[in-house]
């Protein structure tokens, strides 16, 4: 019995779904041209590579900057390309967005793949999208978020820092910081995580309207669960109503976002200190409590007993790790401040509770330690501890 002749490899991938057709010619490209990453723009879905006559004039950095854009759906006919009766095949598919104008398919996979061309480290042959460069696979299997940059444990740093000022003056204890999340200050963000966008911090004095998002010059949290962080939170440090400049090391003004979770986050699979709470229950204790916050900073008031969630939402997983090892929780999240505030308190004592778990509000307690511990901030949290204890004893027995 004898198959058809189909005519070569390019007929039998006509047959392909369109997605594999896709999926392959990024292979193909990427194997040629090194590492790229997918966007979405307007015009279609393109494949961002190293343009070859780029690499060659400048260098390393155009593996990062991927000059060559290839749209795949213009390619492919897909999308808002869908062939029209009578319409020509489009043309300018790939473009070179520096300075080379247009590239044709032949051409393109006419180059000597990447490796062979002076880049012998360069050999990545999958097609990854931009997640390569937010993450990795951890040694557990978990795809989880790269470390945003250079960070310096903050009890590392000299006392004249405006990362150590800033926490000074919040009576928070560098050591027990880190301790506690592996608090640090990023003093060089990762390039590649940074972008502009609203609610940033200005890039510099010239540039006005410009706001970029980044690490760097911020106070970062890790999340780590079974041996890799997982998640991580980064919060802008701010003086006199001034905030760190991320570039120039000066207070300015501005309106910056002041907490932001790391890309690529298991946000839903943490709570921020965790295994830090985990190992500080004594062994007698038969029923362990544990404060639950929406920030590290809040749960910094708690040093042996309190975890972040980390924004305004548990998942389920969240409190079925809580539900592991504790059966009572001290809810720390401000209900009474706004809507979402409100809306937060009240999913997240629901979640905990749908697990079994004996709730009570800590937010008055805290008013407590506020009145009345201003020694420090260890005592705050151990008289508003005490207090809340109590309000456990005299309403529920265990
Ligand atoms: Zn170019």
């Amino acid at each position: 019995m004898t198959t058809p002749n189909t005519g070569g490899f390019a007929a039998l991938a006509l047959d392909l779904p369109i997605e594999e057709r896709i999926q392959n010619l990024c292979e193909k490209l990427i194997a040629i041209h090194g590492p790229g990453h997918t966007s979405q723009e307007s015009g279609g879905k393109h494949l961002n590579i190293a343009c070859p006559k780029c690499l060659e004039i400048y260098g390393r950095k155009e593996l990062r900057s991927r000059h060559l854009a290839f749209n795949l759906d213009k390619y492919f006919r897909v999308g808002k390309w869908k062939p029209r009766l009578g319409a020509r095949p489009p043309k300018g598919y790939a473009q070179c967005m520096k300075e080379h104008g247009a590239a044709s398919l032949e051409e393109l996979l006419g180059y000597t793949p990447i490796s062979e061309r002076g880049f012998p480290d360069v050999t990545l042959s999958r097609f990854v999208d931009r997640q390569e460069d937010t993450t990795y696979v951890d040694p557990l299997g978990r795809l989880v978020p790269k470390v945003p940059g250079n960070c310096i444990p903050v009890h590392r740093l000299p006392d004249d820092h405006p990362c150590s000022e800033y926490l000074r003056e919040r009576d928070l204890d560098p050591m027990l910081l880190w301790s506690q999340f592996h608090a640090s200050f990023c003093s060089e963000g990762r390039r590649e995580l940074e972008h502009d966008q609203p609610g940033g911090i200005p890039l510099n004095e010239q540039h006005g309207r410009g706001w970029r998002n980044t690490a760097q010059g911020r106070l970062i949290f890790f999340s780590r669960m079974q041996g890799s962080d997982i998640a991580w939170q980064t919060r802008v440090v701010e003086k006199d109503g001034l905030y760190l400049h991320p570039y120039s090391s000066a207070w300015v003004e501005a309106e910056p976002i002041r907490y932001q979770t790391g890309k690529g986050s298991l946000r839903n699979r943490q709570l921020c200190g965790f295994e830090h709470v985990v190992n500080s229950i004594s062994p007698g204790d038969p029923s362990p409590l544990c404060v639950i916050t929406e920030g590290p900073l809040d749960a910094a008031m708690f040093p042996t007993r309190g975890m972040a969630v980390l924004g305004k939402f548990m998942s389920e997983e969240q409190a079925l790790l809580i539900r592991l090892y504790f059966r009572r929780v001290l809810l720390a999240f401000d209900a009474g401040s706004d809507k979402p505030g409100a809306k937060a308190h009240t999913q997240v004592k629901a979640q905990l509770e749908s697990k079994g778990l004996v709730v009570r509000d800590f937010w008055e307690g805290s008013e407590y330690a506020r009145d009345r511990g201003h020694d420090g901030k260890i005592d705050a949290a151990q008289l508003g501890y005490n207090w809340c204890a109590a309000q456990f004893n005299n309403t529920c027995h265990f």
